[in-house]
């Protein structure tokens, strides 16, 4: 039986009703952008994610350029990031005119790692952007330290983590700002793009939430130059749906990650997800390390097994950054890393005989 990457159908066919309910109502009151609807998600999320302030936008790419812009950073400025994240986190900062600086990661849970920050800070840099990989929080007690010592913002990008905890606390409340995304297939996804920057600071939050409205406040008064990335009632009433689920869907993905970890132990060369003590993970991903990465993803999909990878070019990589000058071999644990991952399905309503499926393909491969 073949078994998909991810499958949202069946997702939405267990809470057809109330989503197909509250997109009615969306429809019936013909109030599309922004309103009541956002308005209340707004509340909801922030509350879920411990913060005081959530303005709703409309991508997680665009949470991170509004964040950026509400900081003033822009051309001349330094944002310090990971190479080992989705596109979005460096470009929103290139599409600024602000320079990435990429650290390399920590070998074990991919995240950026702490101790490397600080050699990178000079007088330009203004602020840090830990991404939270996978759904675990970057070590953020040393990266809120070396940013409070050397006066930089955190930015972080939890576009992955909704529901994550470092050290009790949520992800994206640790920061000066914090940036969700509702793409579909992320662990809270819409039913089309959204985002939101989350914030304990009233100033933050009253300039995103001019940003996101071409810089007004006052209808037709522009104090700054904006943007439009206003979020739609559609989505805003989808997400207040399936919020209510949230936790049941993470602690599911939890419950599979515990079932491959045991699954793959006996397998020498399959490196499984470390995870921290202190950290709660969400498993947006559940990703293994393997050297014969590339043909075994072949050997698996010839099996129907679909898998994925995040990510197959480190960013200080990619030819759009080649005038920043990096040389291959500069961030070699990001470099390595992008060569081993794969990513296998982790989603809530993935099944157990699905994984074993999976874990004995594996190890018909490795085994042979
Ligand atoms: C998905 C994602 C984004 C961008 O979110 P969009 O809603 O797709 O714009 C940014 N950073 C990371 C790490 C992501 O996974």
């Amino acid at each position: 039986m073949s078994v998909p990457f991810i499958d949202l159908v069946k997702q939405y066919k267990s809470i057809k009703e109330e989503i197909d309910q509250a997109i009615s109502e969306v429809v019936e009151s013909q109030y599309f952008v922004l309103g009541p609807k956002v308005g209340e998600l707004e509340e909801r999320i922030a509350d879920y994610c411990q913060i005081k302030h959530g303005i709703g936008v409309a991508s997680g790419t665009d949470a991170l350029l509004l964040s950026l812009m509400a900081l003033d950073i822009g051309h001349g400025d330094e944002v310090i990031t990971t190479p080992f994240t989705f596109f979005a986190t460096a470009g929103s900062i290139s599409r600024l005119g602000a320079k990435p600086v990429f650290v390399d990661i920590d070998p074990k849970t991919y995240n950026i790692n702490p101790q490397l920050i600080a050699d990178k800070i000079t007088e330009k840099t203004k602020a840090i952007i830990p991404v939270h990989l996978y759904g675990q929080c970057a070590d953020m007690d040393p990266i809120m330290e070396i940013a409070e010592k050397n006066n930089l913002y955190v930015i972080e990008d939890a576009a992955q983590a909704i529901g994550a905890k470092y050290k009790g606390r949520m992800a994206g409340s640790i920061g000066h700002l914090g940036c969700l995304s509702f793409f579909p297939t992320k662990n809270l996804g819409g039913y089309g793009d959204g985002g939101m920057v989350l914030t304990n600071n009233k100033e933050l939050e009253k300039k995103v939430r001019m940003l996101r409205v071409h810089g007004s406040k006052i209808k037709y008064n522009h104090s700054v130059v904006g943007l439009n990335s206003r979020l739609d009632a559609i989505q805003a009433a989808v997400l207040l749906a399936k919020l209510k689920y949230i936790d049941q869907w993470n602690e599911s993905r939890r419950k599979n990650a515990d079932l491959y970890n045991s699954l793959l132990t006996d397998l020498a060369d399959v490196v499984t997800p470390f995870c921290h003590e202190y950290n709660y993970h969400i498993y947006h991903q559940y990703v293994v390390g393997v050297k014969d990465r590339d043909n075994l993803k072949e050997y698996l999909n010839k099996n129907e097994i679909s898998t994925q990878i995040y990510y197959p070019i480190p960013l200080h990589l990619q030819d759009c950054y080649q005038e920043l000058g990096y040389q291959k071999g500069q961030l070699p644990v990001s470099e390595k890393t992008a060569d081993e991952v794969l990513a296998l399905p982790i989603y809530s309503e993935v099944t157990k005989s699905q994984q074993e499926q999976i874990v004995n393909a594996i190890k018909d491969y490795l085994v042979k």
